[in-house]
Order: C-alpha cells, then sequence, then structure tokens
C-alpha cells in the first residue's frame, strides 16, 4: 500500500518530534486509525516533503516523529496560472482537484458575465477555503509538495491588469481561429475559461486588450471543466512536464 500523505500547517525539520495540528491528527487518528509505529510522509507546502514515523496516538492527539527529507521534483517549470469562470453546482471543485494534479500553480475563481454563481463577500471566502481544502486534498494524493494558490473569487475585470513577466496570456475561445501558437515557449501562461455561457463579446475584447491571445481547442463546443483540463494538458504537454525530454 502507498504511504499515507498528509500535509500539515506547521514547521517541518528532520529529528524533531511534534504534535500534529488538531486537523491532521484527527483525519490521522480517526479516518486512517494510524498505530504508533505507522509510517508516513509529511509536507507543509515549502516544496520538501519527510518521512515520519507516529510516535503515539493519543484520542485525538497524534505525536509524530520527523525523520529524513525525501528527495521530490513534483512541479512543473511552467507557472500555469487557471482564470476559471465559476461553473454551477460543485464543477469548481472538480475543476480545482484535477487542476492540482495537473500541476497549475495558482487558480483564480472569477465571476464574469455569464456565470450564474451568486457570491455574497463571505460566500465568497468560505467557497475559496473550501477550494484550498480540496487542493490540499489532491496534493496529498498525487505527491506533489506545493499548494497552488486558490485566489478569493473576483470580477473578471479586477483581473486584467499586467502580464506576468516573461509569461503569456491566452483566452479559450471556441470560435477563435486558433491562429495563436507558443513557439518561444513561455516561463508562465495565465489561461482563461469562460463560464458555460461562454464570455461575453465584451468581456473577449477586454481580454484582448489586455493581451490574451485567443486559443481554440478543436472543433468541438467543449464543456467548461473539460475545456479547462485539456487546455491544462495540452500546455503542460507543449510548454511544461509532460513534454518529452528532446
Ligand atoms: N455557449 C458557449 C460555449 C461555452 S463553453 C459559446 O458558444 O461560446 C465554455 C467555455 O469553455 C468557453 O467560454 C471557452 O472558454 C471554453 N471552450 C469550450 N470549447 C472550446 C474550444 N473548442 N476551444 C476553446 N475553448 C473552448
Amino acid at each position: 500500500m502507498r504511504l499515507t500523505r498528509l500535509h500539515v500547517a506547521a514547521p517541518l525539520a528532520s529529528g524533531s518530534l511534534i504534535d500534529l495540528p488538531p486537523e491532521a491528527a484527527v483525519h490521522l487518528a480517526r479516518v486512517l486509525r494510524a498505530r504508533g509505529g505507522d509510517a508516513l510522509v509529511l509536507f507543509n507546502g515549502d516544496g520538501r516533503e519527510f518521512a515520519a514515523v507516529v510516535e503515539s496516538v493519543r484520542g485525538a492527539r497524534v505525536a509524530v516523529a520527523v525523520g529524513e527529507e525525501r528527495p521530490t521534483d513534483r512541479e512543473s517549470p511552467l507557472a500555469l496560472t487557471l482564470l476559471q469562470c465559476i461553473p454551477r453546482g460543485d464543477r469548481m471543485d472538480w475543476i480545482v482537484q484535477k487542476a492540482t494534479e495537473l500541476g497549475v500553480q495558482r487558480i483564480v475563481p472569477l465571476v464574469s458575465r455569464h456565470v450564474v454563481v451568486k457570491l455574497s463577500a463571505r460566500q465568497a471566502q468560505s467557497k475559496a477555503a473550501h477550494w484550498r481544502a480540496v487542493a490540499v486534498n489532491a496534493c496529498e494524493q498525487c505527491g506533489r509538495t506545493r499548494l497552488p494558490a486558490i485566489d478569493t473569487p473576483r470580477p473578471l475585470d479586477e483581473f486584467l491588469g499586467a502580464a506576468p513577466a516573461g509569461g503569456a496570456r491566452l483566452l479559450l475561445d471556441p470560435d477563435s481561429d486558433d491562429a495563436t501558437s507558443l513557439d518561444a515557449a513561455p516561463a508562465a501562461i495565465e489561461c482563461a475559461v469562460g463560464p458555460e455561457g461562454g464570455f461575453a463579446p465584451e468581456e473577449i475584447e477586454c481580454l484582448r486588450i489586455a493581451g490574451f491571445r485567443a486559443l481554440r481547442l478543436g472543433p468541438r463546443i467543449l464543456r467548461t471543466e473539460t475545456a479547462a483540463l485539456a487546455a491544462l494538458v495540452s500546455l503542460q504537454l507543449r510548454c511544461g512536464d509532460l513534454r518529452r525530454p528532446s
């Protein structure tokens, strides 16, 4: 069986004995039914991971001995940011999970003209917290040692500031002519995906003015969540860590 990987929001150092933070401790003790002597892998999101052994489980208190740092290299050299207009229902959970597995570095949930979900400021905060938990879970499962940043949802037009240095900005548009090529492999890419109803024409205009180039993913209309994942796979294949060594 694969070793349990656990994210702990605490400093980690080889040779230390730590009490796991309550949330991680409860998960390990109650859900995974850990016992003294069980082997684990711990990471806190700083890019490293450590072998660890459960010292003791007392109720919901779990003490863990942190062992050797394990060498890892699971982060993409391509800094991918997914600008995702929020879809209906719980599809955003699915997108956050899969995008994390595919190595996205940042997810910015956006509210555009045709987004149907209405969020108060408080709901926006709590949605972001929920999506961060989904991402932590995905990192535990897929072996990532860095958590993707997940912004609090905001209006599309508030995002259109400057392009990332040395980066490219892409806009997924099924009606574009697909003239966009990425010959010089950029170090960073921001990729905007519309909601179920697509981007409004004036939004496409604003995005283009802000430096977004249109990208078409084949001749079929994809659902927003399919489009997001197809784009991430395609970009990791072209410029990231799905690219075959030449
Ligand atoms: N009814 C909408 C379809 C929206 S699909 C329309 O006709 O525009 C939801 C989003 O997924 C789109 O806004 C776009 O960002 C992306 N998308 C879907 N299919 C795509 C394709 N073939 N190429 C590029 N982007 C696509």
